[in-house]
């Protein structure tokens, strides 16, 4: 029987990210997301990746963002649209119970848009030249227990296909969280 794990795209491509200041705790997601891949390697698990809808937006050179800039319609209906291959992925898979086991889906907690349990939200948009407020903007910006943009909307799509499946946020500080769906018999 394959085992089979849907993946946020940066879980292998990391190109994908926003550029970004290495800092302590990017180094720590690092070495889990690794530990993470050579754990589902060694079980023999394999990996789907999901799309990107940051990158498949806003491309290589977007700033970073929080949840109420991803929070609109159209971001929601890009990532609808870019989910709606992966569903049918899924609903294929899962028709032969008997060939194959998916054991989940794999986000990245702390993103806006693919964090499971956290997400980061603030009080940012507008102009970025010529203010004197913008570290006080940029100061806005915390984690937050909930759901980034575009797994809230693969979790509707999920409802929608009656698909009931574990969905696990990557999170370094929750280390043994994440690797546990690799723990099968
Ligand atoms: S949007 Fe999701 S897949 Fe893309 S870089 Fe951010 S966390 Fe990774």
């Amino acid at each position: 029987m394959k085992k089979i794990l849907f993946v946020a795209h940066c879980l292998l491509n990391t190109a994908s990210k926003v550029a970004r200041e290495p800092k302590d705790g990017a180094k720590q997601e690092e070495e889990l997301r690794i530990a993470f891949l050579k754990k589902a390697l060694d079980r023999g698990v394999q990996l789907i990746q999901l799309p990107c809808p940051e990158f498949t937006l806003y491309g290589a050179c977007r700033w970073g963002h929080v949840y109420e800039q991803f929070d609109s319609a159209f971001f929601r209906s890009h990532s609808r649209r870019i989910l709606a291959p992966i569903i049918l992925e899924l609903q294929e898979y899962l028709s032969h119970s008997e060939k194959f086991e998916v054991l989940g889906i794999i986000g990245i907690d702390g993103s806006p848009s693919c964090g499971v349990s956290y997400t980061c939200r603030g009080e940012w948009g507008g102009e970025l030249g010529g203010r004197s407020d913008l570290q006080g903007i940029i100061s806005t910006v915390r984690l937050v227990e909930s759901a980034g943009v575009f797994i809230e909307v693969l979790q509707q799509l999920l409802v929608e296909a009656e698909i009931d499946l574990p969905l696990i946020g990557l999170f370094a500080p929750e280390r043994e969280r994440v690797l546990s769906i690799l723990d099968f018999p």
